[in-house]
């Protein structure tokens, strides 16, 4: 049996996570799941798996979660240090899929147990890809990607020499906006925002995915992930959503990587590499679908792809500083304090401001330096929205 852990268990990845591994009982022994607000089904989960361990990333839940679990054998914790420890009971497989630079810690404490971690977490690699990826190799630790578009990429790698690598194509659906006449974008609404063309997702990502920053973490966690060069990195409009990468070799033939439009097959993929096994997934009908579109995305309507070529110019820590720009211009827009292109200006302004501070973006990349100018950067967007507004 494969002994695993699955961090951020209650949210969407984490559920689908789950219902993989609740279709093959006999083939998985699952050790920690760790959650946050969402009690009831972390509770739930720890019975169902009978895992050892369950874990809220919040103190004040402990005694909700003690109670839930009370009499049930599994063994309780609490707090963010609780989450970190999780990751690092010994287990064959980790999911990391929690949201945010909350995941950092643990995906880095998984990968110091030598141990194959799962990344769904995008933003550990945005934010402190060459330690994860030195991490991983000093410690014999493998990461499988779980982003559709990085698992179609390692997919299409499979027995290919990286090095004669040419390009490679990252598809995007183009979000809620895409038909939009740009000049409109500045009076664009939170549930304007909020709908998906395509498909259902949580509000946040959706929101993301309207104004390409979604897009623009991945572009960067490919750069990361991979080595390749920001050059070789390209975005394409594919509004029908099945080719999620296209990888361009030097002798001019590409591998697409073509799927449903189901995070369980990425999931499902890294689950069981390095075989391949059943998956409960939509058959796609190719004759149904007729053609694909894929077109050039305009910069001017996703100025978030054009920062992307900043950050990994800039390199050092502007990967941390880009996404906790974004998850706090992010909260401000939902919040209703910022318009929704005044997002990507503030970003930028943030880059600046804290590129601008001598040593802090260049300083080496550890654990406690991307957490401090995640910090400060946090502040200096909040800062600047203030300033719009006022
Ligand atoms: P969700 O918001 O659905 O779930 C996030 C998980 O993290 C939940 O278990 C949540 O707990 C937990 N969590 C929230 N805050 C904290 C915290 N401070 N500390 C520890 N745990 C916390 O996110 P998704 O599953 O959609 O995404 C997870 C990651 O995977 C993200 O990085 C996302 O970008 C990436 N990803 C997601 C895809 C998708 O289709 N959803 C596709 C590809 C990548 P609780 O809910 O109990 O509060």
């Amino acid at each position: 049996m494969k002994r695993v852990s699955i961090l951020g268990a209650t949210g969407s990845i984490g559920q689908n996570t789950l219902d993989l591994i609740r279709r093959s009982p006999e083939r998985f022994d699952v050790v920690a799941l760790t959650g946050g607000r969402n009690i009831r089904q972390l509770a739930e989960d720890a019975i169902e798996f009978n895992a050892d361990l369950a874990v809220t990333a919040f103190d004040d839940l402990a005694e909700d979660l003690c109670l839930a679990l009370a009499g049930t054998g599994v063994e309780v914790a609490a707090g963010a240090d609780a989450v970190t420890e999780a990751a690092a009971r010994p287990a064959q497989w980790i999911m990391s899929a929690i949201v945010g630079v909350a995941g950092l810690p643990p995906s880095f404490e998984a990968l110091k147990q030598g141990t194959t971690l799962a990344l769904a977490n995008k933003e550990s690699l945005v934010t402190a890809g060459q330690l994860l990826m030195n991490t991983a190799r000093q410690n014999h630790a493998r990461i499988l990607p779980v982003d559709s578009e990085h698992s179609a990429i390692y997919q299409s790698l499979v027995g290919e020499d990286v090095a004669a690598v040419d390009r490679v194509i990252i598809t995007a659906s183009g979000g809620a906006f895409r038909e939009w006449p740009v000049e409109d974008l500045a009076n664009a609404t939170l549930e304007q925002a909020s709908a998906h063309p395509n498909w259902d997702m949580g509000q946040r990502i959706t929101i993301d995915s309207a104004s390409m920053f979604n897009k623009a973490l991945e572009v960067i966690e490919a750069r990361e992930f991979f080595g390749f060069r920001p050059e070789q990195i390209e975005v394409l409009v594919h509004p029908e959503s099945i080719v999620h990468a296209m990888v361009g070799f030097c002798d001019g033939g590409f591998m697409a990587h073509i799927g449903p439009h189901d995070m369980r097959h990425a999931i499902g993929y890294a689950l069981n590499w390095p075989q391949r096994e059943d998956l409960p997934l939509e058959q796609l009908d190719f004759a149904a679908l007729g053609q694909l579109t894929f077109v050039h995305p305009d910069l001017q309507r996703y100025p978030a792809l054009r920062l992307a070529r900043e950050v990994m110019e800039r390199r050092g820590l502007s990967g941390a500083v880009f996404n906790a720009a974004k998850e706090r211009c992010l909260d401000h827009f939902i919040a209703g304090r910022m318009g929704f292109v005044d997002m990507a200006r503030v970003i930028e302004d943030v880059l600046n401001d804290i590129s601008s501070s001598p040593g802090l973006i260049d300083a080496e990349i550890t654990l406690d330096q991307v957490l401090h100018v995640d910090h400060l950067s946090r502040q200096s967007a909040d800062r600047l929205v203030k300033e719009r507004i006022s």
